[in-house]
């Protein structure tokens, strides 16, 4: 290109004259190096493809154009992401693996689910990521969180892919010999899918220690292997301490580092924790640990709301009634009185309350944004995130426009993976570490994973966005192994 174009400047100098000559050199150059797109248009056009492939995938598009609106700043600086096509690549889903789940209910009748797998990214590591079980899974839901995933796995800097995978199979009101049948049908089709080096399960909504149980056992019966195929395990059997208590506890040990880094901390402070499942029950536990006082909490039904806060016998209440009596939270007004339940309508949740902080820990999109403009304008100081996106696109715009201090899923709830991390490598060495180990590393995770936050914020000028700084760092890492593994 340059030699041709050296030659036509020399002709056209001879035959036209210098003004042409000039001209063609212009040409030369912009053809040799077309003007640089600006993160906006590279932005868009990415979006135009995801929007048209994905167009009835709400969820899937909202992941992906949050985490773009971040690293098109990225891509603008940095030619060799735009030359290796990164962004087209990685928001393909290497493998999306679809199946028939028939098993038979306490009536001896047929009912028949669907399971799916989306192996997402193999670039750090196995795919990693949770199973869920809940009626509202569908594709749309399920490749929102192994992309989520991809990236989240990435800031914790152990060597992870992304996956998640799951059924719109509902375990509530199942007895457990239900939920067993249904985990083996399962089981015998993702079998031949994963391994440890291949793909590694764990829960997520809906699956849980008894069904990681279930799941574990049929897959050990058809490949007649133990090693670690799944995680989030029983700790009597291969699993880690510290892996039930970790995505929660991870949550707060971010909120903490957030805090700690505007000379604040947790002490003293009140806290809403929507959910009452794993991630809010130890969100709830560490809080109280840290001085912090607890007034509400939630289910699908409603919020409960205890003024005078939810102490250690209470939360060992809810505790026992969600996984025990797998009851609704509805119930504590009657056993603590002071308390009231609010029930979920137009105008109520649980985020119409006021507190210092806010931990929505139940599922995506639960905070709208009306609800963001409630908590700015009550003055909260801090929201960090337990579940998986639960701020809606317009929510994260109001949290991020404000001065509140914005932890996002991907950062804040990575300790549960981060631990599954750890089990996997407990497992390959055939040991146990014990829960002080398990929880030093996951505090160092936490904390690292808090400033590799600040620091890519601060490297493109971001003015300390918790949002774009996750997105860079975790895209970095993926994006540079990317390239280095050649165009697969
Ligand atoms: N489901 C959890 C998450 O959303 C944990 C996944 C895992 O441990 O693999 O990160």
């Amino acid at each position: 290109m340059r030699r041709i174009g050296a030659i036509s400047f020399c002709d056209t100098l001879a035959t036209h004259g210098r003004l042409a000559a000039i001209c063609s050199l212009y040409n030369l150059c912009t053809m040799s190096n077309p003007p640089t797109p600006t993160a906006a248009r590279i932005a868009d056009e990415i979006m135009n493809v995801v929007d048209a492939h994905n167009a009835n995938e709400p969820e899937f598009r909202q992941a992906v154009a949050e985490v773009i609106d971040s690293v098109a700043s990225v891509v603008e600086r940095h030619k060799k992401y735009r030359d290796a096509k990164i962004l087209a690549r990685l928001v393909e889903p290497e493998r999306v693996i679809q199946f028939r789940v028939p098993w038979f209910d306490d009536e001896n009748n047929v009912q028949v689910n669907r399971g799916w797998r989306v192996q997402f990214s193999s670039t750090l590591g196995p795919y990693k990521g949770g199973l869920r079980f809940h009626p509202s899974v569908n594709i749309s839901v399920l490749k929102f969180l192994a992309f989520e995933q991809i990236l989240k796995n990435s800031l914790t800097t152990l060597p992870l892919g992304g996956g998640k995978g799951g059924s719109d199979f509902d375990p509530k009101g199942k007895s457990d010999n239900e939920v067993m049948r249904f985990c083996e049908s399962f089981m015998i089709e993702l079998a031949r899918h994963i391994g440890p080096d291949t793909d590694v399960p764990a829960g997520d909504i809906g699956v849980g220690v008894r069904e990681i149980g279930f799941l574990f056992g049929q897959y050990k019966r058809l490949h007649n292997k133990w090693h670690g195929s799944l995680t989030g395990k029983a700790f009597g059997w291969g699993g880690s301490h510290m892996r039930p208590e970790a995505t929660g506890y991870g949550v707060v040990y971010f909120a903490d580092a957030m805090l700690k880094r505007n000379d604040d901390s947790l002490e003293g402070k009140t806290c809403i924790v929507s959910g009452s499942g794993n991630v809010a029950q130890f969100a709830a536990a560490q809080l109280l640990k840290q001085g912090a006082t607890v007034v509400a909490m939630s289910d699908s039904g409603g919020c409960i709301h205890d003024k005078d806060g939810i102490d250690k016998e209470k939360l060992a209440w809810i505790i026992e009634q969600k996984n025990v009596k797998r009851g609704r939270i509805k119930e504590y007004v009657e056993r603590y009185k002071q308390a009231e339940f609010i029930e979920n309508g137009e105008d109520n949740s649980i985020w119409k309350l006021k507190a210092d902080c806010a931990f929505p820990c139940a599922t995506q999109n639960e905070l709208v944004a009306a609800d963001a403009k409630h908590l700015v304008n009550t003055d909260v100081k801090l929201v960090c995130e337990g579940a998986n996106m639960p701020a809606t696109a317009e929510a994260m715009h109001v949290l991020m426009e404000s001065d509140v201090l914005y932890g996002p899923s991907k950062a804040a709830n990575a300790g549960g993976v981060a631990v599954s991390g750890l089990e996997m490598m407990q497992n390959s060495m055939r040991l146990s570490w014990s829960a002080e180990e398990v929880d030093r590393r996951l505090r160092e995770i936490m904390k690292s994973i808090h400033d590799a936050c600040i620091n890519a914020a601060e490297e493109y000028d971001l003015n300390a966005s918790y949002v774009h700084g996750a997105n860079i760092a975790g895209f970095k890492r993926v994006a540079d192994a990317m390239i280095e593994q050649g165009v697969v």
